[in-house]
């Protein structure tokens, strides 16, 4: 796929390396064996869907599969981002569940190997690599989206000295309805405003004082949950990156969800795939709709494929020492917008028939369209994206 290391200094390979190719087939071969027939798990926003789904999780961690390139003792292989790359392209082509374990695996994780202490990592890396704990995002709250620095959510010193009492109420808690724990941000200095005086605490949902109400969605699964906490005691070694360092701590995990970890190219390498394939099927029964869609089709492939190089170009500079920084932001406006247009094209070739659900559905478009639909919302909306990009990358004044 690509010889990322090599082209630090002889020019990009798109091939990949021998040992790339190895890997490759080994993770074929192990996927083409196991993953369950695609859409045959329920919905992981319901009860049964998520423990399908966690069993799942729990079958590639048993091969170590779930978390390739975490270090062994954690429960993974030890591999560079190449092969995590590598290794997403086969899961996508693969046809493979959605990640239950995402939140943890995709977000807090690569945050925790960077602010945690030992043994926070030897405490939450290995039972979120099984997804025995899953972990949700408890971030935003009712009057603090896009505004982050807005959050009102406090904790108080506990009388024993030993910890924080928590108060306050998150929402939008992605798969909270079901998850074990959350991480989350709390002032805990009434004086400091804004993005000061916040720390980033690790919380078990399971504590007393803690109400997790789900949020039903239109089509009546609980994809979210408000959590509310009532003096919640939290100990103090289930601090991330000190007390009053939460904002430094939770911009990388933004960076995590925005940049390189959350959306690898592959699952929009996979669906612009499956778009060409349909749009083949539908030239021969409906030649004159596909025309109209051809010129949409191109560029959703073309965009997907954009993205994907823009990600080695990335991962290269990454692994040359350089930081994703305000690129995170750039990244998810093109990850995000081309999930949209590559739904959007699937949807105005196959017609009104787009609209049907259930097992008579076509394919899993009209699904996906609707989840791609919030992807310029979440992980910060494309709004705020573009000032970021504005600002910080093309230095343009701040309005
Ligand atoms: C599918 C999904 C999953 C989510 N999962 C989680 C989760 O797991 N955990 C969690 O904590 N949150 C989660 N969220 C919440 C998400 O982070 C927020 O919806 C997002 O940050 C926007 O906040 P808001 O909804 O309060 O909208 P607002 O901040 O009220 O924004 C409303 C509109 O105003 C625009 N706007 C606001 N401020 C500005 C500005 N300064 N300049 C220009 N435009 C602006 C926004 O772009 C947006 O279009 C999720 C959201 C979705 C859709």
């Amino acid at each position: 796929m690509c010889q990322i290391s090599q082209a630090m200094v002889d020019g990009m390979t798109l091939d990949d390396s021998a040992a790339e190719a190895a890997f490759r087939a080994e993770a074929r071969a192990w996927l083409a064996e196991h993953v369950p027939s695609p859409g045959s798990l329920p919905s992981l926003d319901t009860a049964d869907g998520f423990a399908a789904h966690r069993a799942w999780e729990r079958t590639m961690a048993d091969a170590r599969w779930s978390v390739v390139s975490w270090p062994e003792e954690y429960g993974g292989r030890g591999v560079g981002l190449a092969e995590w790359l590598v290794f997403e392209e086969e899961y996508w082509a693969a046809g493979a569940p959605a990640r239950v374990s995402q939140n943890g695996i995709f977000l807090l994780a690569p945050t925790l190997f960077e602010f945690g202490t030992d043994a926070q990592k030897a405490r939450f890396l290995p039972s979120m690599a099984r997804a025995d704990e899953v972990w949700c995002q408890g971030w935003s709250e009712p009057d603090a989206g896009s505004d982050l620095a807005g959050i009102r959510s406090r904790a108080l010193r506990a009388p024993g000295d030993d910890g924080w009492l928590l108060s306050g109420q998150k929402t939008w808690a992605s798969r909270g309805a079901f998850a074990e724990w959350c991480f989350g941000l709390f002032r805990t200095d009434p004086e400091a405003e804004r993005h000061h005086g916040l720390t980033y605490f690790l919380v078990d949902l399971s504590s007393p004082g803690v109400t997790v109400r789900p949020i039903p969605q239109l089509d009546g699964e609980a994809g979210f949950a408000e959590l509310f906490f009532e003096d919640v005691f939290v100990p103090d070694d289930q601090v991330l990156g000190g007390v009053g360092h939460g904002w430094r701590v939770a911009m990388a995990t933004a960076s995590s969800e925005r940049g390189l970890s959350l959306r690898s190219p592959a699952r929009y390498t996979e669906a612009a795939r499956r778009l060409v394939e349909l749009y083949a099927e539908v030239q021969r029964r409906h030649p004159e709709r596909a025309a109209l869609v051809a010129d949409a089709v191109a560029a959703a492939w073309v965009a997907a494929e954009s993205y994907r190089l823009h990600t080695l170009w990335t991962a290269t500079k990454v692994l040359g020492g350089g930081s994703v920084a305000a690129e995170a932001s750039a990244n998810k406006i093109h990850w995000s917008e081309t999930d949209l247009a590559v739904h959007q094209a699937a949807l105005a070739l196959l017609g009104p028939a787009a609209e049907r659900c259930g097992p008579s559905a076509p394919g899993r478009w009209l699904d996906g369209f609707l989840f791609a639909l919030a992807g310029p919302i979440y992980a910060g909306t494309n709004e705020i994206q573009r000032d970021v990009v504005a600002e910080r990358l093309l230095g343009l004044p701040r309005h």
